[in-house]
């Protein structure tokens, strides 16, 4: 077995404590890691006077491999997000979100099964903003108007919603290339394209364009963004593979792990070209930091997709398994389970159920 090297940023809120469980349950897991420590987020900024130093974005570079928990910005820094950030300055174009049900995860159905391929670099999310009653937002609405492109009110804040080809095709053709690499059958596109002509009309076009280079090898169709979600609560299991724009994607993570037992569960990955970030789809979570109440599965299913993009692959499959038994057994689990599953019975820590996981993992042939 060969030995990696992978930047671990801790992150902040129940990231320290979600990164020292991952830690551990990969150590039990028979990979050889060596992890380098790297800083962001709101302590960061304290002691760094930046949430994200150019240190950190040096430490990804080099071992090409990082591992995040969740980074609060502060207010004031000059940072919208430090996650966003460093999407961009890594060109992690791809945003990769597996769901799947786990017995006793306390999820609303038992046959979830599908990828979110969300985009991560453009749409409302690239952050092109202007402030209400600057002369930027009333220079915009002065030429909305000239071009007879609709009545803008004058007390507006205005948000760009960019969608290009480029990064539609890339994403496109990463979530069919995903769907054939993992004997997946069908992408399916997320758009507004009905109301949004030319930013997801264009999304809907290109998917349709790169689709037909699949012909025969994967199934394709498209949804409208309230359809997509009036028929996820209805029956998920007709999803595979399901491309999005960056903020639909955003939105849609959070259903989709709503219908499986919640954000305790919900690993990722952002993923590029040349590097890979995996980190948990929830936030710093700051309502239960530093008391020993956060699930950390959702970090542990992130290190295990790591470790399948190391070429890992028994690792990762002892670390899902164990998650699998854990959750079937149903002694230890964490608070946001026993809400989800309407449970009484008494919840664990954090380090109780790692502890339980390792232990389970032991147990496995
Ligand atoms: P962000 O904007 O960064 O996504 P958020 O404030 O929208 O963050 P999260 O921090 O992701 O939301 O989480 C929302 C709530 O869900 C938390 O306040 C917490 O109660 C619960 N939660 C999130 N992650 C976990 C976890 N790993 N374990 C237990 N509860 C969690």
């Amino acid at each position: 077995m060969s030995r990696h090297v992978v930047t671990l940023i801790p992150g902040d809120g129940i990231g320290l404590e979600t990164s020292a469980a991952m830690q551990r349950v990969v150590a039990a897991s028979g990979a050889d890691i060596e992890w380098e420590l790297a800083k962001a987020g709101a302590a960061c900024a304290e002691e760094c006077g930046t949430p994200l130093p150019f240190a950190t974005i040096e430490a990804v570079k080099r071992n090409k491999v990082a591992i995040k928990g969740p980074c609060t910005t502060p207010v004031g820094t000059g940072f919208r997000s430090v996650n966003v950030a460093l999407r961009k300055t890594l060109d992690l174009y791809v945003c990769l979100r597996p769901v799947f049900s786990i017995e006793g995860a306390g999820g609303r159905y038992n046959d979830v099964d599908l990828v979110i391929v969300r985009e991560n670099s453009e749409d409302l999310y690239a952050g092109v903003e202007f402030e209400e009653g600057s002369q930027a937002a009333s220079d915009l609405i002065a030429f909305c108007k000239e071009q007879d492109a609709g009545a803008i009110r004058s007390d507006s804040g205005i948000s760009i919603k960019p969608i290009s080809i480029t990064a539609t095709r890339n994403i496109v053709r990463y979530a069919f290339d995903y769907a054939v690499k993992h004997g997946r059958k069908k992408v399916t596109a997320v758009h507004k394209a009905n109301i949004m002509k030319y930013s997801d009309g264009l999304f809907l076009r290109e998917a349709r364009e790169v689709a037909k280079e699949y012909e025969g090898r994967v199934a394709f169709d498209d949804k409208i963004v309230d359809a997509f979600c009036m028929n996820m609560v209805i029956d998920p299991s007709q999803f595979d593979v399901v491309v999005f724009p960056n903020l639909y994607g955003d939105i849609a993570s959070d259903l989709a792990a709503g219908l499986v037992g919640g954000l305790g569960i919900a690993p990722g990955a952002n993923i590029g070209e040349e590097y890979a970030v995996f980190e948990a789809v929830h936030g710093s979570a700051p309502d239960i930091a530093g008391q020993d109440k956060a699930n950390p599965t959702a970090e542990i299913l992130s290190a295990a997709m790591m470790l399948d993009h190391l070429g890992e692959l028994e690792a990762a499959r002892r670390i899902r398994e164990a998650v699998r038994v854990v959750y079937a057994e149903g002694q230890s689990l964490t608070a946001d389970i026993r809400w989800a599953t309407k449970s009484d019975a008494p919840a664990v820590g954090c380090t109780e159920f790692t502890d339980a996981l390792i232990e389970a993992m032991g147990k496995l042939a």
